[in-house]
């Protein structure tokens, strides 16, 4: 059974994940792909892939950083002259990642690294079914074999249902912020698994639970103790390095890197010395660790996408397990619900580019695009 999580998405065509990502492609794609009869003039290219650390990904042209098959129109030479079928099973199934969750189900969901669903526009992704399903019965699709008990912690399918469609909605209630959820979280985790497996007294404690967890949760200031500042700093660069990947790992470009990324951490430098695609502004004007920073209000609108990306990944279940480096279910979460803590230093950092001094959508846009790009990776 296919559950798909909901949300909008209508391809615009801009070609951002064919410029911005290393797009992978497998073995038997490779053959596939080097012997399409291409029309006389026509192929751009047959050194049309690359190795990097033993994984084959579609090559990058040197000069403006596009996929080897993209046109100057933003579409796919090869969808063009072959058709959709005829292309790697990773560039037909963006933006969805899928999962294989308990028996005999998958979740889809879109990622928030592509505008239209960032931007939650067009048809509802279950508009897709039918060629999500095809997807999912290719044979390059690599499912997993589902939740493992080690995974699951212990909890039954209905329990993390419930506690996933409790926090779920509960995200999108402005007056409750995400470190009282995450604080609710660990206090199920120690409350142990027989409490959080009795599903009727789950739903019925739940709602008093959050209202306490609110009452008596500080306002979230993360960076007030050097570890914290160090985790935050990681988290950022971590964000920052895997969304600069353009496919060149030579030493030099290596040792740039490692330079650039040493200056961040320390709360130097700029990020759009790693990529001019980045915020420009030095790291340290973006002001991420001052009190006034977690302090000010943030608008609601801000953080629209952030609330719809922390929902999909709950209701997909996308946070543990294969999703979050085979994370347990309560650890899966507790990462997930730090998001928030990122996003707001990510989205000052772009704020301190632009428009300094206060937050808009599009810093908070910035910041989940660039988080959901690297939250975890489902590999095939
Ligand atoms: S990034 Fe999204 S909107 Fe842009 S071309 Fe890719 S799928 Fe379409
Ligand atoms: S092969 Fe086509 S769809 Fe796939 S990444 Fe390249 S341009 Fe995009």
């Amino acid at each position: 059974m296919l559950q798909i999580a909901h949300q909008r998405f209508t391809c615009q065509e801009c070609g951002r994940c064919c410029r911005r990502f290393l797009v992978p492609v497998t073995p038997l794609e490779i053959e596939a792909i080097a012997k399409l009869p291409w029309p006389p003039g026509e192929c751009p290219t047959r050194d049309f892939y690359c190795s990097i650390h033993g994984h084959a990904f579609f090559r990058h042209d040197a000069q403006n950083g596009d996929c080897v098959y993209l046109d100057e129109h933003s579409h796919c030479r090869m969808h063009a002259v072959f058709g959709a079928k005829c292309k790697a099973l990773s560039c037909r199934a963006y933006p969805f990642e899928f999962l294989a969750t308990f028996p005999g189900e998958v979740t889809a969901a879109a990622r928030y690294d592509c505008p239209a669903v960032l931007a939650n526009s067009g048809h509802h992704t279950e508009h897709y079914r039918s060629d999500l399903e095809e997807i999912l019965q290719d044979s390059q699709l690599h499912l997993g074999k589902g939740f493992t008990a080690e995974e699951l912690d212990g909890l039954t399918r209905e329990s993390i249902l419930v506690l996933c469609e409790f926090l779920r909605k509960s995200i999108f209630e402005p007056d409750i912020p995400v470190n009282a959820l995450r604080e609710l979280a660990r206090r199920l985790e120690r409350l142990g698994r027989p409490f959080v497996n009795d599903v009727e007294t789950l739903k019925t404690v739940l709602p008093s639970m959050r209202d306490k967890a609110l009452r008596e949760t500080p306002p979230a200031t993360p960076g007030r103790t050097w570890p914290e500042r160090i985790r935050i700093r990681s988290k950022l660069l971590n964000c920052l390095r895997y969304d600069c990947q353009t496919g060149d790992f030579s030493w030099r470009t290596r040792l740039r890197q490692a330079t650039l990324a040493l200056k961040l951490f320390t709360g130097h430098g700029n990020p759009n010395d790693f990529d001019s695609r980045q915020p420009d502004s030095p790291f340290a004007k973006a002001r991420i660790f001052d009190a006034k920073t977690w302090s000010t209000p943030v608008s609601p609108e801000v953080w629209d996408s952030l609330r719809r990306c922390l929902a999909t990944r709950l209701e997909s279940l996308q946070f543990f397990g294969r999703a979050y480096y085979g994370a347990t279910f309560f650890k899966g979460l507790d990462e997930l619900l730090e998001i928030a803590d990122s996003a707001l230093a990510l989205a000052r950092l772009n704020a301190a580019a632009t428009h300094l001094g206060h937050l808009e959508p599009a810093d908070g846009d910035y910041a989940v695009a660039l988080i959901d790009h690297c939250h975890g990776k489902i590999s095939n």
